[in-house]
């Protein structure tokens, strides 16, 4: 059993880069983490101030309830994987994840219980008699793996574990890493730059940008409900599309084109404050509507005509890009249709999948922002210039975009 509590932990290197900000999070027994996040957005970091590899500069975490700020890194009672994992060539697999064991004076029958249960979860049981250069790739991750799991750590952290393997590898791997983890049955935490593996592979998800954490939530909540524009861009590929516009006499008016673009009755209360200002309309490329679909129909006042661009054939599937002024529209359809005839193409939005953005905040507009949304966020500044924050908006501004909090936060 092992809970993992980060609390307003912060980073700033000695060069004076402020790598991580306020990163806070409360991480369950057997839960499987990932931050995910472009380059250089502090997931590294946050990774090893939590295996004490980097120390926290302020700001709190605890492992079991119990503070670690201080605890060195082996009484944390925790085990970190790496992209390179350097077995001892000259030993077999058994002796690769015996050593440690050994090292800690643990009995040889206990060693040997523990090693050949790991070897059984990692399908390894034919190899143990191996050295590593007989192995393939895969089989040497998982040897790097199991040297981990016999230690049965508390808690497991990966840095881009499967960065180094090919394409097919880290595929098959990822599912591999699901089902450990789900028979070890270990916290872990999980860190990479690529979003496929954090949809498939986490039960919660931890966007980052900039050092500041964007959105925290269940895969699937990410992908529909993105807290602000840049987390659904990240999210998804192709990447959720957006138009810029205004709201107006009942409909969302896109700045090209000639369509207006209906808002249902949910849609114009959420947007009540809205009306005559700024918004982006989000929508995925899957949930654009081809005019030539039987699901066209029912959203044909949502319709909106685009000039057609190149088309991506995947198989089953097409992506067709297409031109809204300037404005780069995806559509994902059936590879059925040909579109190849026709310079300009019609869609519908689907309703239910429409999200809205504000356009200076890049925050989404939910039921939930709405109060705070329609006080325009003009912060108020103390002597110093610091924002000042109410406390019952200060849950709502720790989700605002890095870029804002940055604008807030200039001296
Ligand atoms: P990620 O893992 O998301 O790619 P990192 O945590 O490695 O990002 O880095 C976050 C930021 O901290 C980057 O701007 C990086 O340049 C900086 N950084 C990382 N390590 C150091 C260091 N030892 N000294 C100074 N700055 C660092």
């Amino acid at each position: 059993m092992a809970t993992v509590r980060l609390v307003n932990v912060n980073k700033v290197y000695d060069g004076g880069v402020h790598a991580v900000h306020d990163f806070s999070i409360d991480i369950d027994d057997k839960e499987f983490i990932v931050f995910v996040g472009p380059s250089g957005c502090g997931k590294s970091t946050t990774l090893r101030m939590i295996a004490g590899l980097e120390e926290i500069s302020y700001g709190e975490l605890y492992i079991d309830d119990k503070l670690m700020n201080s605890a060195a890194p082996k009484d944390r009672d925790i085990a970190m994987v790496f992209q390179s994992y350097a077995l001892y060539p000259q030993m077999t697999v058994y002796n690769n994840m015996a050593y440690a064991l050994k090292l800690r004076k643990v009995p040889k029958a206990e060693i040997d219980e523990r090693v050949r249960s790991a070897a059984e979860i990692l399908k390894l049981t034919p190899y143990l008699d191996r050295k590593p250069r007989a192995l393939s790739g895969g089989q040497r991750q998982r040897v790097a793996l199991g040297r981990s799991i016999v230690r049965r750590p508390k808690v497991f952290l990966m840095d881009e574990p499967l960065s180094n393997l090919d394409a097919k590898l880290r595929v098959a791997m990822r599912s591999e890493i699901v089902r450990i983890h789900r028979e070890v049955g270990a916290t872990t935490i999980y860190v990479t730059h690529d979003q496929i593996e954090a949809m498939t592979m986490a039960s919660r998800i931890v966007v980052m940008k900039d050092g500041f954490i964007q959105q925290i939530g269940e895969p699937d909540y990410i992908y529909r409900y993105p807290a602000n524009m840049f987390v659904a861009g990240f999210i998804g590929t192709p990447a959720m599309n957006f138009l810029h516009g205004t709201v107006e006499g009942g409909y969302f008016i896109p700045d090209a084109g000639k369509d207006k673009i209906a808002l249902t009755k949910d849609q114009l209360k959420l947007l009540e404050n809205y009306i005559g200002r700024r918004v982006v309309l989000g929508i995925r490329p899957e949930n654009l509507i081809y005019e030539k679909s039987g699901r066209y129909e029912k959203y044909s006042k949502q319709s909106f005509e685009l000039v057609r661009g190149i088309t991506e054939k995947l198989g089953d599937i097409i992506n067709v890009h297409c031109g809204l002024g300037d404005a780069e529209i995806i559509i994902k359809m059936s590879s059925k249709y040909n579109v190849e005839d026709c310079k300009t193409l019609r869609v519908a939005a689907d309703s239910d999948y429409m999200r809205f953005f504000n356009e200076s905040t890049t925050l989404a507009i939910t039921a939930e922002h709405k109060e705070y949304e329609e006080a325009e966020v003009t912060p108020e500044l103390d002597e110093d210039n610091v924002v000042i924050i109410e406390p019952e908006k200060e849950n709502i501004f720790s989700r605002l975009s890095a870029k804002i909090k940055d604008k807030f936060s200039k001296k």
